[in-house]
């Protein structure tokens, strides 16, 4: 029998969260604390000394001997340093327990190998971290509760203050919408809220594995996907499985997983089988941007600790299995005042509402403005694998209303004003027992990319393995500039009424061609989207040109969020990422293929060969085409797949010797990603003829069905 667990006693145990800080700082320091996290004010060396000791103090009473200044460099993992709480040994031979202001505010981690896209040669080693405290610090125990450390959410930035990380962006973008949203609000009468912060809630995807049968597969190992593998016969055809009933090893992880998450303070809070067999999903309460962003990290952590416990492997990868639905993310965004009013709430009557009316034409502005850039914003490696195929949002950009919306925008369009709302009608079950309750005005849609919610926004294009800083970068950025057009119109505007009129009209007709209602997974939008102009960017080496285009450049500079060397040097580290990535893909494919595939191919054809020899001998008028045909079939295979090796050999060489960069991207994109599927396709036919004995790692059956 488990122990029953007090769910609000462990929720944010380990967290230097408000109400720690409330209890244990003196009064003046948590007030200097609280404005600085609050208005940005700028810290007093002598309240961050008072600040680290009470925070030694209590991760010391957790059990902490060290703390780690804890970043989020380019790499799309976090990265830590631990150093211990002791000072040098005193004469007598003693240590004492310290951890200074200085040491609390900044750490110098050796940056040179963190990627910096030219930023910073490795000469030029200096990288700084700077304590994040509107991120609260968390103190993370080791499974068997013998190791904690304290971790410090900072930035990470140059010697010269470039950003080296995600973080710096994503704390400068939400000071860029903040500005933007208070100067609009304020023209619409409220004098009321200080501060408008981007509420995000992200929802994981994620499979789990045998962790036994995860290591027969090197495939997985090396690269978080397989890189062969033949389709079962029983796949996710029948929806038995989203939604269904979560079985007993599972609920256990879930169980675990959820414990230690509440301990750091995220609000894991829904969680169900995916549409795949062995996928899942785990969504927490929504939160401040950055800390959500934080906790989405400490989500992927976790799963993968947890899951380690439990004998399990948790694939995060965007498509572990071809042709078995792919994993993502799902970025719900809204705006939300100091005193608590979300922006993005369209209230019971949105014709009415034009404040609400102008931040959504607003938004529907930016995402057509900058369809491309919130498209890069979801690039990624394994997500080439996954955008565009039927289950996943294609790789265009559409905004999705809903009825209702869709409604009262054309009733702008139309007549530059709108005079009702459609209304959400009762749902009759015709049970009697059932209550009858009013429905939402509006059905949903799962294939926009870009869906309105009820009062948010949901960016469903984002991978499961990627970082949700960048979409939420981009999100900011747009819509603050955006807001920012407005109000510069608004501001001067005689007439403040007929000019809010007369934007929303003017935005919604000028951008309609950014609103999709329909199926979004359909042919016949792909086709009407190129009707409309709508960028198309099929793959993530392409979505990376526009990181450095005059448009983006311009945008990202005036809110202050990136400069053109940053933007420059993104560019320069994605196209390397994505470089390394599929070399190794291509290398461990090439591996598996000679080492593995090939001789469990060879020694299958041979013993094939010598059963015929020995019944030939025994009778030699006995039938054995079928063995005959097996051996036709599997020698030719055999032969495809040495050819197919040797040309992404080749292809591998000639590769090597391209000078890193794009060029050497749209390489690996154009060449040798389709030399990687000539040399699967035959091994994954093999797979069906060759015993199943003989073939040398787990299938796709076992992995997904035998969990
Ligand atoms: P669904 O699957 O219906 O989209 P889920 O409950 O799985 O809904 O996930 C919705 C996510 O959106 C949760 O993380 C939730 O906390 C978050 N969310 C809800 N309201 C808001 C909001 N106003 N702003 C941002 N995120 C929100
Ligand atoms: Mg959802």
């Amino acid at each position: 029998m488990s122990e029953r667990i007090n769910v609000m006693e462990i929720f944010g145990e380990n967290v230097f969260n408000d109400a720690v800080m409330q209890e244990r700082l003196p009064r003046k320091t948590y007030k200097e604390l609280k404005n600085t996290i609050e208005a940005g004010t700028e810290l007093q060396a002598s309240t961050a000394d008072v600040i680290a000791h009470e925070m030694k103090e209590w991760a010391i009473e957790k059990g902490a001997t060290h703390y780690s200044h804890w970043f989020q460099p380019l790499t799309g993992a976090t990265a830590e340093k631990h150093d211990a709480f002791i000072s040098a040994p005193k004469s007598n031979g003693k240590v004492l327990m310290e951890f200074s202001g200085k040491e609390l505010i900044k750490g110098e981690p050796d940056a040179s190998s963190f990627p910096s896209g030219g930023l910073r040669s490795t000469f030029e080693a200096r990288g700084y971290t700077t304590w994040d405290c509107t991120s609260p610090a968390f103190v993370k125990k080791s499974s068997d509760g013998k190791t904690a450390i304290l971790y410090i959410p900072t930035a990470f930035c140059s010697y010269t203050g470039e950003a080296l990380d995600q973080k710096t962006p994503l704390l400068r973008s939400m000071e860029a919408i903040n500005k933007e949203s208070v100067r609009l609000i304020r023209l619409f009468g409220n004098t009321t809220s200080t501060k408008v912060l981007p509420s995000v809630g992200v929802e994981q995807e994620y499979f789990l594995v045998d962790r036994d049968k995860y290591l027969k597969r090197k495939d997985l190992v090396f690269t978080g996907r397989t890189l062969f593998g033949a389709m079962p016969p029983k796949g996710q055809e029948l929806d038995d499985h989203y939604f269904g009933a979560i079985r007993e090893r599972i609920a256990a992880f879930m169980q675990d997983l959820n414990e230690e998450l509440w301990k750091l303070g995220v609000a894991a809070k829904t969680q169900h089988n995916e549409v795949a067999p062995g996928q899942h999903e785990l969504a927490p309460i929504y939160a401040q941007c950055n800390v959500a962003v934080d906790h989405n990290q400490l989500v992927m952590e976790t799963l993968k600790k947890v899951a380690y416990k439990h004998n399990l492997h948790c694939l995060l990868h965007e498509k572990p299995f071809n042709g078995v639905n792919g994993s993502g993310k799902h970025n719900n965004w809204s705006l939300v005042t100091d005193d608590g009013i979300n922006l993005l709430d369209p209230g019971k009557n949105p014709h009415g509402n034009l404040q609400f009316l102008l931040i959504l034409t607003c938004i529907l502005k930016a995402v057509d403005t900058h369809a491309e850039l919130l498209r890069e914003s979801a690039a990624d490696v394994g997500n080439d694998h996954r955008l565009g195929a039927d289950e996943a949002p294609p790789a265009i950009i559409s905004a999705y209303l809903g009825e209702q919306l869709q409604d009262v925008l054309e009733q702008f369009i139309d007549k530059g004003e709108a005079e009702h709302s459609l209304r959400g009608e009762k749902l009759h079950t015709g049970v009697s027992t059932l209550p009858d309750f009013r429905k939402d005005a509006t059905d949903r849609n799962r294939t926009s990319p870009f869906a309105f919610t009820g009062n948010k926004f949901e960016f469903r294009m984002v991978g499961s393995r990627d970082s949700v800083a960048s979409p939420n970068i981009v999100l900011n950025t747009i819509v603050a500039e955006a807001f920012s057009d407005a109000c510069d119109y608004l501001e001067k505007a005689e007439d403040f009424d007929a000019a809010v009129h007369e934007l929303i009209s003017k935005y919604a007709t000028e951008h309609q061609r950014i609103v999709f209602n329909g199926n979004g997974y359909s042919e016949e939008w792909v086709k009407e989207a190129e009707r409309r102009g709508l960028p198309n960017i099929a793959t993530t080496v392409e979505s990376y040109d526009i990181l450095t285009r005059e448009d983006t450049i311009e945008t990202f500079e005036k809110f202050n969020v990136f400069s053109r060397a940053e933007l420059e040097s993104r560019a320069e580290i994605n196209y390397e990422i994505y470089t390394k990535v599929v070399n190794i893909e291509a290398k461990a494919m090439i591996d598996i293929a000679s080492k593995h595939i090939i001789p469990a191919v060879i020694k299958y054809v041979t013993e094939l060969a010598s059963s015929i020899n020995q019944i030939r001998q025994a009778c030699s008028v006995a039938c054995v085409d079928v063995q005959e045909e097996r051996l036709m079939e599997s020698s030719k295979l055999l032969s495809e797949t040495r050819n197919a090796l040797c040309k992404l050999e080749e292809l591998m060489d000639e590769a090597s010797k391209q000078e890193n960069g794009r060029g050497k991207a749209y390489f690996f994109m154009q060449q040798i990603v389709p030399a990687m599927k000539a040399l699967r396709d035959p091994v994954d036919k093999l797979e069906m003829i060759v015993d199943k004995n003989n073939w040398p790692m787990p299938s796709y059956g076992d992995l997904l069905f035998e969990v």
